[in-house]
Order: C-alpha cells, then structure tokens, then sequence
C-alpha cells in the first residue's frame, strides 16, 4: 500500500483572515455575519481553536455562538481570498512533483514514491514549514498507509500537529476510534453499525465482512477492510502536464445542469481552445463541483476512443455533472480532459 502524506490546513478561513489581521491572533473568531449588526440569521462559517474552546463549532447558528461567549471578533467570509491562498498552495505542494490532489479547498493528499519513515518526516517537515513561512498558516500533516487511513491520522493530530502511523501502529490508532471518525461514515451509516452493536473501529474489524456487506453493500466491505488497517485508496493523479483543465465559479449558486450549462460551454471552450494548441486529443473527461459548503467532488469517465469533438466534450460533462448536482447547491465547477495523446503532424494551412 502507498504511503500517502495528508495535509490538512488548520481552521482553514479562521487563520486566513488572522494572517491579514495579526491583530486578532490568539482571541476568538468566527468567519461570518456578527449576529449584533445583521439581523439576519446566521451559521458560523468557520472558527479557530480559541472560539472552540467555548463550544463554539462551524455550521452553528451565529445566535448560539454568542451565548456561549460574547467576547468574539466576526469578519465576514471573503471566498474569493480563501480560494486564491488554496491554488497557491495547491502550487507550492505541486512543486514537490509527486502525485498529488487537492481534496477540498484545505485539503490535499500527496502519495510518496518512497516508503521511508524519515524521508517522509522530512518532506512533511518541509510542507508544514513552508506553508508557515509562506503564507503563515498552519497546517497538520498525517502519513498512513492509504489515503482514508492519513487523513483519520490526520484528524487526530490537529493542530498544527504530525503524525506518522506505520503498519505496526495501525492496529492501535484504529482500535479505539469511534466509528463515526471514518470519512465517508455519517450519522446513518453510524446508526446502522451502532445497531449492530459495533461502535469503535475495533468493533469492526472484529465482525464478520458478510454481516457488514448485508447491512451497508460494498461500502461495508470497503469499510471492513480500512478496520482493519487495509486501506487501498490512493491519490488520484491529475498533474497538469497530462490534463487540460479550467475551472470557474458560478455567477450564482446552481441546483441544476441547466442552470451551468452556460459555465459549462465557456469551460469546454477553453479547454478546447488549449486542446488545439497544444495539439492533442483526448480519451478522458472529468468534471469537479465545489459545493456551497466548499467540499469537492470530481467524476470522470473514459472514452473508448481518442476525441478531438468539443460536441463530445459537452455532452460527457453534462451527464457526469447530472451525477453530482442536485443535493448541495453548486458554486464552483471545472472540466477537465485528460490521457492525452499528441495528434500526428497535419497543420492547417
Ligand atoms: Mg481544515
């Protein structure tokens, strides 16, 4: 199994606004609409550890955040800034030419080429210092043996923390873990697992693989098998020199293909625009969606030939898209092709 580094940036948007407002370092924030000057009412979009001290945690009405503590400085989300710091860290962890992906707008997983447990310290050392130096923002690093694996280490690490777990602590990092700690495992999947009387990450990889394919499909044997410290994810490898993408954020948040078709064909443009510069076709097609709540997720689909059809482009992209809008409003979208292959000599004239 790869050895994958997890970078998580910690309390992402709260220490973006405390890197341009030193001021505030050390009190308690919340990212979002003060619930004294607005009377509207308002989520907490994001807060640091010293609101969470108090109770305070993202996504809770901005009313019951000042119960908790009326001492709280509130700014106000500035997306465009948070996206623009995320590429350019997305830029500086591409530099390590490793493969790599952004798994949100603060997240980012990176495989090694090495299995070493100090050449991987070391690189998670340099990352973490980097990103402090740069942009003086910190982040927790966690290095597993899979991706899902680095990022529950992750998790547990924060902040400002790293963690590296070999195959012979594993066992051990999973054994107590509730559950509910697995990405991917929500309150229902929880409470069917809770009914089955298997709470800890021990618990399951204690039962029997049949039992938890009954109740939950593949994603129990999927499950089953991380319980037990086999974790195959890996990084999904979408290194520009192999792709063509473009991506753009909505004018205004979409709950429906028709209502980005427009961004879809000024993407699929520009892609093809670069495609012909470039002089290759393609025989993949990805798209990605950024949610209101900025997660991501991406969809792609191959070809059974190569394509050089701006017609195939489009059509390929609305079905993936179809596949992914409809239960968060969209903000933010990208289409992406990719398997490359240049296309022999014959130029216009
Ligand atoms: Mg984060």
């Amino acid at each position: 199994m790869a050895l994958i580094l997890y970078i998580d940036m910690d309390s992402f948007f709260a220490s973006c606004e405390i890197a341009r407002h030193p001021e505030l370092k050390g009190k308690p924030l919340i990212v979002g609409s003060s619930p004294i000057k607005t009377k509207e009412r308002g989520v907490v979009q994001a807060c640091n550890y010293e609101a969470r001290k108090y109770g305070i945690r993202s996504a809770m009405p901005t009313t019951m955040a000042y119960k908790l503590c009326s001492d709280v400085a509130y700014l106000e989300a500035d997306n465009s800034y948070y996206e623009r710091v995320s590429s350019e860290i997305e830029a500086l962890l591409k530099a390590h030419n490793l493969r790599m992906e952004m798994d949100s707008i603060d997240e980012a997983a990176i495989e090694l080429e090495t299995d070493g447990r100090d050449s991987a310290l070391e690189l998670a050392k340099r990352i973490k210092n980097d990103i402090k130096n740069r942009f003086n923002l910190p982040c927790t690093v966690g290095i597993a043996r899979g991706k899902i694996i680095a990022k529950m280490a992750c998790d547990s690490a924060k902040p400002d923390g790293l963690i590296f777990l070999d195959r012979t602590d594993v066992k051990a990092f999973l054994q107590n873990l509730s559950v509910g700690k697995i990405p991917g495992v929500g309150n229902k999947t929880e409470n069917k697992l809770g009914m089955l009387g298997i709470k800890t990450v021990g618990d399951l990889a204690k039962t029997d693989p049949t039992v938890l394919f009954g109740a939950l499909g593949s994603f129990g044997k999927e499950l089953f098998l991380i319980a037990n410290g086999n974790d195959q994810s890996r990084v999904l490898d979408e290194t520009p020199a192999i792709s063509i993408g473009r991506e753009k954020t909505l004018d205004k948040n979409a709950n429906s293909v028709d209502e980005m078709s427009g961004t879809i064909l000024e993407l699929a443009d520009a892609v093809m625009e670069e495609a012909k510069k470039r002089n290759v076709a393609f025989k993949n097609i990805g798209v990605k969606t950024r949610y209101s709540d900025f997660t991501d997720r991406i969809k792609s689909r191959s070809l059974n030939n190569y394509s050089e059809s701006k017609e195939v482009l489009i059509t390929t992209a609305k079905k993936l898209f179809s596949e992914l809008v409809g239960k968060k409003p969209v903000r933010k979208i990208g289409v992406r092709v990719s398997m490359l292959s240049q296309r022999k000599g014959q130029k216009s004239l």
